[in-house]
C-alpha cells in the first residue's frame, strides 16, 4: 500500500522537507509521497487525531509545535524525552504513533561529515539554549562529546540544560567572548543571520582562535555574518545545510528502514539557495 507522510508546522509553505523527501522516493524507487499541512496552534490536537485516524505513515514536525505535539503521541523515544522536544513521529508495527527527534543527531552528522571524528575531546562552545541547542547538546553527548559550553543570553537556559545532560557550564554571552579563544568547536544556534532577519550576531569574535571549527545551524543563507567572520579567522565553516538535510535522511531511515542519498541532496540545495 503506498505510505504518506507530512509535516505539519505553521507557517509552512517555505518547506524545503517535501521536494527533498518526495525527491528520495522517487530516487530510492519508494511507493510513498509527503505533503506539506499548515497547522494552527489552536489546531494541533485536532490535526494530531485527524493523521492518527487516516493512517499517516510518519510525520514531521517543524515550528511551532515540536514540544505541543508530545502529550498528543502514544510513545515517545527516550532521547526525545530528554530533549523535551519531537520532530519526527513514526507510525509503529502495532499502529500506535512514536515520537522521536532527528534534529540532534543530524547536526552532529553535519559535524562529522565535514570534519570526521577526531574532535571529540576537543571544547565546544554552543551559543544560545533554545530548542536547537538542546537538541544538539543531548546529541553531541550521545555521540562522545563531552566538554561542552553554553553560552545563551538568558544564562539560566543555559544552565538548566547543563543541569539536564550532568554535564558543561553554563556562561553568559560576555563571559564567552571574553574567552572565545579557550574553544575549538563553535556552534551558532541563535537566528541571528536569518534571511529577512534583523538579529545581529549577539557578541564579538575578536578573540576567535586560528583554525578553529565554525558550525551555524541557519541555512538561509548558506553564508550567516558568524560563518562570514570565522572564516576570515581561518575556520572551518559549516553551514547549516547539512543538519536540515541529514535530520530529515534519519526520519526517513526511522520510516522506511534505509537511509536515502543525501550527498546529492545537500549538492542540489545548495545550488538552490546560493
Ligand atoms: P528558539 O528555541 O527560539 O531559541 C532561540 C535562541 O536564540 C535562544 O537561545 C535565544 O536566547 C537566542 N536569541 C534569540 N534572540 C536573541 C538576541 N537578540 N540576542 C541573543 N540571543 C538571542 O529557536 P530554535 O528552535 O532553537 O532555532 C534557532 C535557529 O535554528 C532558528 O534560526 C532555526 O531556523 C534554526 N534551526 C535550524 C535547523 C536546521 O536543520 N539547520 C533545525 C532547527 C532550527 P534566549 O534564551 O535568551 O531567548
Amino acid at each position: 500500500m503506498k505510505k504518506w507522510f507530512a509535516v505539519i508546522g505553521d507557517p509552512i509553505s517555505h518547506s524545503k522537507s517535501p521536494a527533498m523527501h518526495n525527491a528520495w522516493y522517487t530516487e530510492m524507487d519508494v511507493d510513498a509521497t509527503y505533503i506539506p499541512i499548515r497547522v494552527e496552534p489552536a489546531n494541533l490536537r485536532k490535526a494530531v487525531a485527524s493523521l492518527k485516524l487516516l493512517g499517516a505513515s510518519g510525520w514531521n514536525v517543524t515550528i511551532p509545535h515540536k514540544e505541543a505535539i508530545i502529550p498528543l503521541l502514544d510513545e515517545l523515544d527516550e532521547q526525545a524525552a530528554k530533549m523535551g522536544a519531537v520532530n519526527t513521529v513514526v507510525k509503529m508495527a502495532d499502529g500506535k504513533y512514536k515520537g522521536y527527534n532527528t534534529d540532534g543527531a543530524g547536526f552532529v552528522r553535519s559535524l562529522e561529515d565535514a570534519v570526521g571524528t577526531v574532535h571529540r575531546d576537543k571544547p565546544i562552545l554552543l551559543i544560545g539554549a533554545g530548542g536547537a541547542a538542546r537538541g544538539i547538546a543531548f546529541a553531541l553527548l550521545a555521540g562522545g562529546y563531552r566538554n561542552i559550553t553554553i553560552a545563551n543570553r538568558t544564562v539560566m537556559k543555559a544552565e538548566a540544560i547543563c543541569e539536564e545532560l550532568g554535564t558543561g557550564q553554563a556562561v553568559s554571552l560576555v563571559e564567552a567572548e571574553n574567552k572565545l579563544n579557550q574553544f575549538a568547536i563553535f556552534i551558532q544556534t541563535t537566528p541571528a543571520g536569518m534571511a529577512n532577519g534583523t538579529l545581529n550576531l549577539p557578541f564579538s569574535l575578536e578573540k576567535f582562535p586560528q583554525d578553529a571549527i565554525a558550525a551555524d545551524i541557519v541555512y538561509n543563507p548558506l553564508m550567516t555574518p558568524f560563518l562570514q567572520a570565522a572564516e576570515e579567522k581561518g575556520a572551518t565553516i559549516i553551514n547549516g545545510l547539512g543538519m536540515f538535510v541529514h535530520q530529515g535522511a534519519i526520519a526517513y531511515n526511522y520510516w522506511l528502514g534505509h537511509y536515502p542519498n543525501t550527498s546529492n541532496t545537500i549538492i542540489e540545495l545548495t545550488a538552490q539557495l546560493k
